[in-house]
């Protein structure tokens, strides 16, 4: 039989579901997979329910429900002071997912360079690939994940058709300086370039730091196309409504993608979601403080294990250097290890980098409930016991693995 398309044929199992498995298989704390174990707010998933029985279950407007669609643009308005047309640059999109590829899908011709920094979520580079993209890589590296800024301007060129942008940044937890912001704003002036610009994290960065949309730079409100995601902003990951921020013309390309793609999103989540991005700014701001302290109680647990924590500055992740615990073998085998051995779940961090990438590194998810990440701090502590001991069991395991 003819053989299927070659770029999904080559794809494996994500590491998501690998280590979800056996997370299950093992009883283990899953914190791989970055989803809150408790629900989104109360009056969010009520106006869900009532959206679902008032009789508007029909086909909703292609872009998004009106309701949204304005909710969009007034959340840009207090958040950032962007002043956007919720008729013609507001897009909804069924998850940040879909808007990337609907964006992607809405610039790109076969042959175009894209430029991407490591490490990446894990549905960028399949798709750029897919659209027939030439993606460019540029390499952030652990511990401070500093941007190569003459490697990132030697990524540019002619052929350059737009950077993916993911701040704040999974997995690193990286939150971009206006600094940075200014650089690439440059890069992408210099090669009449556009930015698809993943910010799902944007309420989700602590200690005071601030979220810094690339749209907000001077020269950037016609360039980029801005993604949030309702999944993360309202701890509802299950529920897949995102939305796309962009100038006219943009917001135009991308919806075209939408239209073949998707072509609308549940109306009666959007109507929720559109609730949802008016609560005050103390819901905002609870948010972030919440994550901030179970981020503090993950981070300062495994530092106390004697992992080498990064410092974690936003979203849902900590990535941890497990090298000062003994371990001589790489992240997979250090990750299947503590599900196995430990009970609890992580995920490698080669898993976001295309080829050879430093392997001595696990990430983390936080977005638990603070006696879940407890009792997965004791069950860490209670396998690392007893360093000698432990490190001879885990260089015999890293040998066996
Ligand atoms: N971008 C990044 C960086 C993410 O971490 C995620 C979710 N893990 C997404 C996009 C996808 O968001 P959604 O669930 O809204 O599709």
């Amino acid at each position: 039989m003819k053989t299927l398309n070659t770029q999904l044929s080559a794809t494996g199992t994500t590491i998501f579901t690998v280590m979800s498995v056996l997370a299950n298989q093992h009883r283990s704390i899953n914190l791989g997979q970055g989803f809150p174990d408790t629900d989104g707010p109360a009056d969010v998933l009520q106006a869900a329910a009532d959206a679902l029985r008032d009789g508007r279950n029909q086909y909703p407007p292609m872009t998004g429900v009106p309701e949204l669609r304005q909710a969009v643009a007034a959340a840009n308005r207090r958040f950032y002071g962007l002043e956007v047309d919720p008729d013609t640059e507001v897009v909804v999109t069924s998850g940040a997912t879909e808007a990337l590829a609907s964006c992607l899908m809405g610039l790109i011709d076969p042959g175009d360079e894209v430029v991407l920094i490591e490490p990446l979520y894990d549905t960028y580079l399949p798709v750029v690939r897919m659209l027939g993209g030439i993606p460019r890589l540029v390499r952030l590296m652990p511990p401070k994940w500093e941007l190569p800024r003459a490697e990132l301007a030697a990524a540019f060129g002619p052929k350059t058709k737009a950077i993916l942008l993911n701040t704040p940044m999974n997995p690193t937890s990286k939150v971009f300086t206006a600094d940075e912001l200014g650089f690439i704003a440059g890069l992408l002036q210099r090669h009449d370039a556009y930015a698809i610009c993943d910010e799902v994290y944007e309420h989700l960065v602590f200690d005071g730091l601030k979220h810094i949309p690339l749209m907000t730079l001077p020269g950037m409100r016609e360039r980029c196309l801005r993604i949030g995601s309702a999944g993360k902003t309202f701890s509802l990951t299950g529920w897949k409504v995102g939305y796309i921020t962009a100038p006219r013309a943009l917001a135009t390309a991308a919806t075209k993608a939408h239209q073949n793609l998707i072509f609308t999103t549940p109306p009666n989540l959007q109507r929720a979601v559109a609730l949802g991005l008016a609560k005050d700014d103390s819901y905002f701001a609870g948010l972030a403080a919440d994550l901030q302290a179970k981020r503090d109680l993950l981070s300062d647990g495994l530092s106390r294990i004697g992992f080498s924590v990064i410092p974690t500055h936003g979203s849902y992740f900590i990535t941890a250097d497990f090298r000062p615990l003994g371990w001589n073998g790489d992240d997979v085998a250090f990750c299947r290890h503590i599900t196995e051995h430990a009970g609890v779940t992580a995920i490698p961090v080669t898993a976001f980098f295309e080829g050879e990438a430093p392997r001595h590194f696990a990430r983390f998810a936080f977005c638990k409930r603070p006696e879940v990440l407890a009792e997965a701090v004791e069950r860490l502590a209670r396998h690392f016991a007893g360093q000698g001991a432990a490190s001879k069991a885990l260089t015999s395991a890293a040998g066996s693995a």
